[in-house]
């Protein structure tokens, strides 16, 4: 039996990256899209070989599909989220799940009462690289971790510089954006919840309305490690990277925090250095494959909705934190939906 998805959002990543990923699963189809314009859902459905195109989340969720995949601009996602999870259909959401933690908390519990699955797509813990640096660490190869900094800076392509730099009320940002998943990659990597954020944000010339297109994060972490983040729309030659260092050692990753499966990890120790090898599979391919096993009743979704409550509510405390120049605590208790 295939699993037939609908997508919420004639969007460019479901163009660039999910309508693959789908389709890369022996039982995945496409079998419609939502687009707010018919016009644009006719034009986007042709062009990606999709047999069905409307223009309503009504339409598309009375369609035949099992699962959709939400990936409209983000002050949607909770209104849409709640109608496919209220019409028993799977639910994978883009980050991040809402405007607001409270609202993602709302809809990852419908989406357990409903008892459907329900996955949030951080592609990053997908990735060869971030994988095999969890693998070390949990297997003590870098001691005990002591600080981890994030390089996650690039430079917005011209095609995506529009919501993202002008619409506050859409979920504009660079926070929204990218510090999400450098939370969800932090969480994932050293195995471990932030407990306090302090941060710093600019707008240093592509964003306007007030939004945010620069941000430094520091983190503090329930084990004590403390970490580092760069954010940033508007820095064309940074490149990006993730390292973790602990009492026996250091992982240094570079051209890691991307799309692709690319770039390197060196684990450097008093033993000298090695190169660590890891699967260069597509991160969303992944993604979808372990959505499908969730379905089937195998494990969860590589990100499950507690993991996007955990980055949304970090995004918020750095926006908090940006605002009152203060430190905000994130609640322990958080990923609890009880
Ligand atoms: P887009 O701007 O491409 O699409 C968002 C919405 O904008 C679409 O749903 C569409 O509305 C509308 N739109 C898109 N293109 C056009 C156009 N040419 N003319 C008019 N309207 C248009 O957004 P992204 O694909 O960059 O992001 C979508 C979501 O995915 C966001 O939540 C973002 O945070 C997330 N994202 C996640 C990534 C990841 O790696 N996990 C990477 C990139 C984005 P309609 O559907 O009504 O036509």
């Amino acid at each position: 039996m295939s699993v037939r998805w609908g997508l919420i959002g004639a969007s460019t990543i479901a163009k660039q990256f999910m309508i693959n990923a789908i389709r890369a699963q022996a039982d995945g189809e496409v079998a419609a899209v939502m687009s707010s314009n018919p016009e644009r859902a006719k034009a986007y459905a042709s062009e990606n070989g999709i047999p069905a195109a409307v223009s309503t989340v009504d339409a598309l969720l009375g369609a035949d599909i099992d699962a959709v995949y939400i990936s409209t601009t983000n002050e949607l996602h909770l209104e849409q989220g709640l109608a496919a999870i209220e019409a028993g259909k799977h639910v994978l959401c883009e980050k991040p799940l809402a405007l607001t933690s409270v609202d993602a908390k709302q809809m990852v519990a419908a989406a357990k009462a409903a008892g459907i699955v329900f996955g949030t797509n951080h592609h990053l813990r997908n990735a060869g690289a971030h994988r095999a640096m969890r693998e070390a660490i949990a297997a003590g190869r870098i001691g005990k971790p002591i600080a981890a900094r994030v390089f996650h800076s690039v430079f917005l392509p011209e095609n995506l510089q529009g919501w993202r730099i002008t619409r506050p009320e859409a979920g504009g940002g660079v926070v929204l954006d990218i510090t999400v998943h450098d939370a969800d990659t932090l969480r994932f990597v050293l195995g471990d919840d932030p407990v306090e954020i302090s941060a710093f944000t600019q707008s240093a010339g592509m964003a306007g309305s007030g939004l945010e297109d620069g941000a430094m994060c520091i983190w503090r972490f329930k084990s004590g490690v403390i970490a580092q983040s760069h954010e940033g729309f508007t820095t064309k030659f940074a490149g990006t990277g993730f390292e973790v260092h602990g009492s026996e050692g250091s992982l240094i990753a570079t051209n890691v925090m991307t799309q692709k499966p690319v770039g390197s990890v060196l684990l450097r120790t008093a033993s000298g250095e090695e190169e660590l090898s890891f699967d260069r599979e597509d991160l969303y391919t992944r993604s979808l494959r372990q959505f499908h096993a969730a379905i089937r009743g195998e494990g969860q979704p590589s990100a499950t909705g507690e993991d996007g409550i955990w980055s949304l509510a970090s995004a918020e405390a750095a926006l908090q934190s940006s605002k009152t120049g203060k430190s905000v605590m994130i609640d322990p208790q958080l990923g609890s939906l009880a």
